[in-house]
């Protein structure tokens, strides 16, 4: 019998090594991988020229419909993370209300009507109410990862309605008790960096390494440790979000030594742009803040020694930012696009990052941390066909069309996506997203996939 898809004579990369042949996919799905010789013959063939075929990847940190209207960025944003090679996009949103049943239908019905990739969420707690109502979440909805912010003071023009002690752990007691349960935290001490703010604000600084230095790398380190702590009193998974600092992915490394359950993020902007990058200003502020170049370097050595679990995006379409006040100016950046470029740029390019770690990091990794695995995450029989072939020798410049705040524009790229498949669909290739895989994407969190 005939496959759907097959695409084949591909350097096929997986977190493990790698093979020379192809995928067959069938119903949405890995039908079969290895060999080209081994592969059925499929309705629609596609050659790779030796081309890097991965799994696709799974940004399990961004946000979507925060200023902009949610089906509309669901829409365009998630085209954006098809040409990306991004195959699913997991959402930190956040709702005021008391529940977050109502909340979740809306959010997935919408979602579901507009996406060309695969998403799902992770909730944020802003009320009381959303601790209590953690069991029934994720009965009612299957989403079982929650989020608490810190380095946010109250009345912050974000909206964002920041945690204390209590929530936390409280928030972690009863993501404990859950299969699958987890807790991200954005780590960042909110006393400290409202004292030095005002500190900064006096001198009147407006560049960007001024917002750095309001919020330094140990406000950070700190809020980690405390949260590491945290986990360790409750047994919970911990999600270390956008880390910035390197002094924080060892504290880490040793909490997992011990038997703690935490996985540390980063983002490709940490690992490429610095503060004090001459082309940047205040536009570039991003919460947490670039940092100088020596933090990059600790990044990369901290992902060199496998202290880094997951690259997440934090793309955020924001309106155009005005560059008028660096301490009003709202704080984020978009990067669906160019995360995979980005990350074979300066990790496999540069600095001789193996493939495989980067499918490790991109695919694999947040595929486990969120319960997608195996269904996503590994190109093996029965998975998702989500792949992205990237040619590695195309160079291209970063050009930035559509919302949010691009910190990449003008930088040459080697490494860019040309095919990227969805579920078994083609939904990018020669340069263009199907306008038609508008709506072919599914939510993944729902009931149906808690583990009884
Ligand atoms: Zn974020």
């Amino acid at each position: 019998m005939k496959a759907d898809l097959v695409i084949r004579n591909a350097r096929v990369v997986s977190h493990v090594g790698e093979f020379h042949g192809g995928v067959a996919v069938s119903d949405g799905r890995v039908a079969a991988i290895g060999a080209d010789a081994a592969l059925p013959a499929g309705t629609r063939e596609i050659d790779a020229d030796g081309r890097a075929l991965l799994p696709g990847v799974i940004d399990p940190h961004c946000h979507l419909g925060v200023n902009y209207p949610y089906d509309e960025d669901m829409r365009d944003q998630t085209a954006a993370a098809a040409s990306g090679g991004i195959t699913t996009v997991l959402l930190y949103i956040r709702n005021l209300e008391a529940s977050y049943l109502p909340f979740y239908e809306d959010r997935r019905a919408v979602g579901e009507e507009n996406v060309h990739v695969d998403f799902g969420f992770h909730f944020g707690i802003q009320r009381e109410e959303h601790i209590h109502e953690i069991p029934r979440i994720v009965e009612a909805t299957g989403v079982r990862s929650f989020k608490l912010y810190f380095g946010y003071e109250h009345g912050n023009p974000v909206g964002i309605v920041p945690a204390n002690d209590g929530w936390v752990y409280a928030t972690m007691r009863a993501a404990a008790a859950i299969s699958g349960g987890i807790v991200s935290v954005h780590c960042e001490n909110t006393g400290i960096a409202v004292w030095l703010k005002q500190e900064l604000i006096a001198t009147g600084r407006q560049d960007l390494g001024a917002y750095t230095e309001s919020r330094p790398a140990f406000c950070e380190v700190e809020t980690v440790q405390r949260m590491i702590f945290l986990a360790e009193q409750t047994g919970c998974p911990l999600y270390v979000l956008h880390t910035t600092a390197a002094g924080a992915p060892p504290l880490a490394a040793l909490a997992r030594a011990r038997g703690v359950d935490v996985t540390v993020e980063t983002c490709p902007h940490y690992l490429t742009r610095s503060c004090y990058d001459e082309d940047l200003d205040m536009r570039a502020k991003i919460s947490p803040p670039l940092r100088d170049r020596t933090e990059v370097e600790g990044l990369w050595e901290a992902i060199f020694s496998d202290q880094i679990g997951t690259i997440g995006s934090d793309h955020v379409p924001f309106f155009p930012k005005e560059g008028k006040d660096l301490w009003k100016e709202k704080p984020g950046a978009v990067s669906f696009p160019w995360e995979l470029p980005l990350m074979i740029t300066e990790g496999v390019q540069r600095r001789g990052l193996p493939l495989s770690k980067l499918v490790e990091m991109n695919s694999l990794g947040p595929a486990k941390r969120f319960g997608l695995h195996p269904r996503k995450g590994e190109l093996r029989p029965g998975a998702d066909a989500d792949m992205v072939l990237v040619d590695l020798e195309t160079e291209r410049e970063v050009v930035h069309e559509g919302k949010g705040t691009c910190i990449y524009e003008g930088m040459k790229l080697k490494g860019w996506p040309v095919l990227t498949v969805a579920r078994g669909r083609v939904v990018f290739e020669d340069g263009a997203v199907d306008p038609e895989a508008a709506g072919a994407g599914r939510c993944v969190t729902r009931p149906s996939e808690v583990p009884a």
